[in-house]
């Protein structure tokens, strides 16, 4: 082998990359003939926000999550002093509207959210006889945008286009973060303001919107009474408005309707097939023709809908705002973009701000646990979203967004690896980028991975109504086979039979009450019951408390087990980073006694300066 001797080596001159790069950028827009001034199209859009003295004669208009969300944001928005009106579910015919009036080309979520706006403005127009000014001057539409890599960052611009079309040029549609501050052109201040008031009416809302849909689609497939949830449901429903409205506490009001979920008479001995459903954000969320009223199909299949919170997707955002930070705080600069760090000042600035993360993350998660509670719903587990980035990122990148970014395939996995549902079903709507990748490519992957799993991916276009229920269908048949064998296995496994365990409900009613959830130990509610009430069948007193004993030293003795390894693991990574722990604190206080120490001069130049000034 050559060596080259360690004299005759020369070191490599430290390149300016930045130089470099801008002088071949100077280089090629010169042989390009692109030095000139180049001249951005903007279209002048309307008024973005509404100004205060507005206030008192525009309602804001909302939809776009599942219809409990948007009754209860109408209140909340009511009750810190806005008009507001939740606007109806989307249907066919606003998806009719959307394609006559949008872009092609376009996913199938942006068809019905923006032809429902245009929808819901021609009734105000052709039935009750206002004129597109009369309605410009007194609607706005409040809603969510954001500057993804999907079509979601364009559904502003969307909406615009598709009101500029239909005749309503100049109506206003607001997003969240367009607002407050001052208007430019009338120096008045904004009328909707994001202050600690917005936001807790609004976590408020998507709360009781999460926990009531949760309890309904936890109990319905299991009532005896056909109707009985619904009637609960909307009794709860106008109980929490009027304390929404009202302002009154509204953990009184959740307590409130607890009795109506406790009277509904469950039979949870029946094997259903869990259905977990995932997929695109709003497709899976809906509860319209968006996604051929999906859930309803599931139940009315005889199946268990297991849906995903809004909760859970705040709980994303948080955990994109822990990686992001963690990602940026090793660039050699800071930017200033959503998660940038380039307001985040100060030593120790970076862990400030992901303390506040992390605060974040629990303080939303007590929230709705303490939510939970007060209206019954018991069990019920967030996801951790630091687990299904976990998962998944060896098969979708963490960095990719778009969508519900890798969630989608952390999810499948985890439904797979916790027994969480007999069956995955993916929702993924027409012409959607971020969805077609992960179910078309990434999901076959995990399937064949992990062997047995049900996983049914279904597209919605708004016009496949038939051929949608037909696959699900099929895929159902075979979770519900798995939902039997499941049941029968967990009997066997208890020395039960389901008869036995049935007698014993009726003697014992509480683990039959309707607000009850056996620990989960199967994907199935009726297996999970077999399994918390046999050892009351099958054994003595005695004898359950020495299993329970064995039970509690055996997870003691995995715990004390594991323990030294994890301490181990924990201080050889805390070593490992050590250094470089080390290097940026010192960089942070140098930083520090560096600023302290030019205010400082900056103190003993000042009065020469005034004295200056004064001369
Ligand atoms: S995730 Fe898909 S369906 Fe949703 S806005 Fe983006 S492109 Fe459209």
């Amino acid at each position: 082998m050559n060596v080259v001797p360690i004299k005759s080596k020369r070191t490599l001159d430290v390149v300016d990359v930045d130089a470099e790069l801008k002088a071949f950028e100077q280089a090629e827009r010169e042989r390009l003939g692109l030095q000139g001034e180049t001249e951005h199209w903007i279209e002048e859009m309307a008024g973005l926000t509404f100004t205060k003295s507005e206030k008192s004669k525009i309602t804001m208009l909302v939809s776009g999550l599942t219809m409990a969300h948007d009754y209860f944001i109408e209140a909340a928005f009511r009750g810190i002093g806005y008009h507001c009106q939740m606007m109806d579910c989307p249907d066919v015919a606003a998806l009719q509207y959307g394609k006559e009036f949008g872009n092609r080309g376009q996913c199938n979520p942006t068809y019905f959210t923006v032809g429902n706006l245009v929808k819901f403005l021609c009734t105000l127009r052709d039935k009750h006889g206002m004129t597109p000014k009369e309605i410009i001057e007194k609607y706005v539409f409040l809603t969510a945008g954001a500057c993804g890599p999907c079509r979601f960052g364009m559904y502003n611009t969307e909406y615009r286009k598709a009101l500029r079309d239909a005749g309503f040029d100049g109506f206003r549609v607001v997003l969240f973060q367009q607002t407050g501050g001052i208007k430019q052109a009338t120096g008045e201040a904004s009328g909707l303001e994001i202050n600690a008031a917005f936001c807790w009416a609004l976590l408020k809302a998507l709360l009781a919107g999460d926990i009531l849909n949760a309890i309904g689609y936890r109990t319905r497939p299991y009532e005896v009474n056909a109707g009985d949830t619904d009637r609960a449901i909307a009794k709860a429903k106008k109980i929490l408005y009027d304390a929404l409205q009202t302002q009154r506490n509204i953990l009184a009001a959740l307590w409130e309707c607890k009795p109506l979920f406790e009277a509904v008479v469950v039979d949870r001995t029946v094997a259903r097939p869990k259905v977990s459903i995932i997929g695109e954000f709003w497709a899976m969320t809906t509860e319209g023709d968006g996604n051929y009223q999906l859930q309803r199909f599931l139940e009315g299949e005889g199946a268990e809908a297991d849906i995903q919170l809004v909760t859970a997707w705040v709980l994303y955002l948080v955990w994109e705002a822990r990686r992001d930070t963690l990602e940026r705080m090793n660039l050699r600069g800071a930017d200033g973009g959503k998660y940038g760090l380039e307001k985040v000042k100060g030593p120790f600035g970076v862990a400030l701000k992901l303390a506040g993360v992390y605060a974040a993350d629990k303080l939303v998660r007590g929230a709705f646990q303490t939510f939970a509670h007060a209206l019954g719903l018991y069990g019920y587990h967030l996801p951790d979203m630091f687990e299904i980035a976990e998962v998944s990122d060896q098969y979708y990148s963490n960095d990719l967004r778009g969508g519900e970014g890798h969630m989608e395939v952390g999810k499948l996995i985890m439904n797979v690896l916790h027994s969480k549902a007999h069956m995955t079903l993916s929702v993924k709507p027409f012409g959607c980028m971020p969805s077609a990748s992960v179910s078309d490519g990434v999901q076959s992957a995990i399937t064949e991975k992990f062997p047995g799993t049900i996983f049914c991916p279904v597209e919605t276009s708004g016009d496949g109504r038939v051929n949608f229920y037909s696959r699900v269908q099929m895929y159902l048949f075979k979770a519900k086979q798995a939902a039997v064998a499941e049941l029968d296995r967990a009997c066997m496994e208890h020395g039960v039979t389901i008869e036995q365990v049935r007698a014993y409900l009726v003697a014992n009613p509480r683990f039959g009450r309707s607000l009850h959830k056996a620990p989960h130990r199967y994907a199935g509610n009726a297996a999970d019951l077999v399994a918390e009430v046999a050892p009351y069948i099958t054994m003595s007193r005695a004898e359950r408390l020495r299993g329970k004993l064995e039970g509690l030293a055996r997870s003691t003795r995995d715990t004390a087990r594991k323990s030294p390894h994890m301490v181990v693991k924990l201080v050889k990574e805390a070593v490992e980073a050590a250094p470089e722990v080390a290097a940026r604190v010192k960089e942070d206080v140098t930083t520090f006694v560096e600023a302290k120490r030019s205010k400082k001069t900056a103190k003993v130049a000042a009065p020469p300066a005034m004295d200056a000034a004064a001369e």
